[in-house]
């Protein structure tokens, strides 16, 4: 089987991990995680980084921590993981969608304005699959207004926006460091931002809001969210190599493209726009509309060839369970509707080969045929 992804793991993590065993320090009081989090906000450009278990839960802290409110609106995404649209209904918030661009999957910026109510307060950007967001016109849609960006960078480690660092442009900024994510802790996640009032609320709401002279008497309900020194030592040494597994994956998508931009019948990821090169966080396929078949049943045939894929994420608006809650019902935005039923990804981790990636390719133009 050529797995989905595999995370690349032979740096100087046995040797940091060792370090937690043979000091003892294994919780979150360990000295990697201050490391981990001084040495990864750095490196995306910002003053504080707050870590965290995972990266739902730092989209929970970060939107906890901006005080939204019952009834205040957030924009956001319909395409997107279903971590983001939580963090705001769980504070109480609504989220309101945008529709994805059919070229880059990103949320469609020039719809932004039209969704804005006298009840919006934030707007949720989310870098998705390896391509920014179009920052220029959120950023000033955003000042216009008087709203915060809470930017999910979760997919973007390494990546930039006109040269500057995915996760530095959000009042507030979150990343993942699931395994299929550039930079990974096994589990975890980080809040970054240069607000120091906003970085020490986060501090207190992934600690349980102990206080630091009552320690058991609390003035708010927070939650524990602390990522262990085990995780942190896997995460820094995993950080000495992001600009490596960068230009690795870099690499993996320009191959793929190169072997797959001949056929017609599918779209395949953009490799660049006017404001950053592809990532390829994952390689993304869009199956062309005149194909009489979905994203599902090309990737049960894959998956008998022995290739492992996933489908791309299902809109927020056609959710079950927001449908349940009284959301979103009616709602529809068609660009993100036919992009999840006819878009899937291909295996695209850092310990692929051009075997694999040979392999992918000659089983893909077999289906297509
Ligand atoms: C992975 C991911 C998350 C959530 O991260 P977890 O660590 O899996 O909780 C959030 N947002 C986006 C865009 C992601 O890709």
């Amino acid at each position: 089987m050529i797995p989905v992804n595999e995370p690349l793991l032979d740096g100087n993590e046995k040797k940091y991990l060792m370090e937690c065993i043979d000091t003892g320090w294994i919780s979150s009081e360990g000295p990697f995680v201050k490391e981990f989090e001084e040495k990864f906000s750095a490196k995306v450009g910002r003053k504080y980084g707050i870590a965290v278990c995972n990266g739902s839960a730092a989209l929970d802290v970060a939107v906890a921590a901006l005080g939204l409110k019952e009834g205040d609106e957030v924009i956001i995404p319909t395409f997107t993981i279903i971590s983001c649209a939580n963090a705001i209904i769980r504070a109480g918030a609504i989220p309101v969608l945008i529709d994805s661009d059919p070229y880059t999957w990103n949320m469609d910026v020039n719809q932004i304005e039209s969704r804005i109510t006298p009840k919006t307060r934030a707007i949720m950007v989310v870098h998705i699959y390896g391509l920014p967001v179009d920052m220029d016109p959120v950023m000033r849609i955003a000042k216009k207004y008087g709203l915060k960006i809470i930017e999910d960078a979760a997919e973007a480690h390494g990546q930039t926006y006109k040269r500057k660092p995915c996760g530095s442009f959000g009042d507030i900024s979150v990343f993942s460091f699931y395994p299929n994510k550039h930079v990974t802790t096994g589990e975890g996640g980080m809040v970054v931002t240069d607000n120091e009032e906003l970085a020490e609320r986060c501090r207190s709401l992934r600690n349980l809001c102990f206080q630091a002279n009552r320690r058991f008497v609390h003035e708010e309900m927070g939650w524990n969210f602390r990522m262990t020194n085990l995780q942190a030592a896997i995460g820094l040494a995993q950080l000495e190599r992001l600009d490596e597994f960068v230009i690795k994956k870099r690499n993996m998508g320009k191959y793929y493209t190169q072997k797959l931009k001949d056929i017609e019948s599918i779209q395949l990821p953009l490799e660049k726009t006017s404001y950053a090169d592809n990532i390829y966080w994952v390689y993304g396929i869009v199956l062309n509309d005149q194909l009489n078949f979905d994203a599902d049943k090309m990737m049960k045939h894959l998956a008998a060839k022995n290739i492992g894929t996933r489908p791309f994420f299902y809109p927020m608006h056609e959710q079950p369970v927001f449908h349940k809650m009284g959301l979103f019902v009616n709602e529809s935005y068609p660009v993100a509707e036919i992009i999840s039923r006819k878009g899937f990804y291909v295996p695209s981790g850092l310990t692929l080969t051009e075997a694999q990636m040979d392999e992918v390719v000659k089983v893909i133009k077999e289906e297509l045929n």
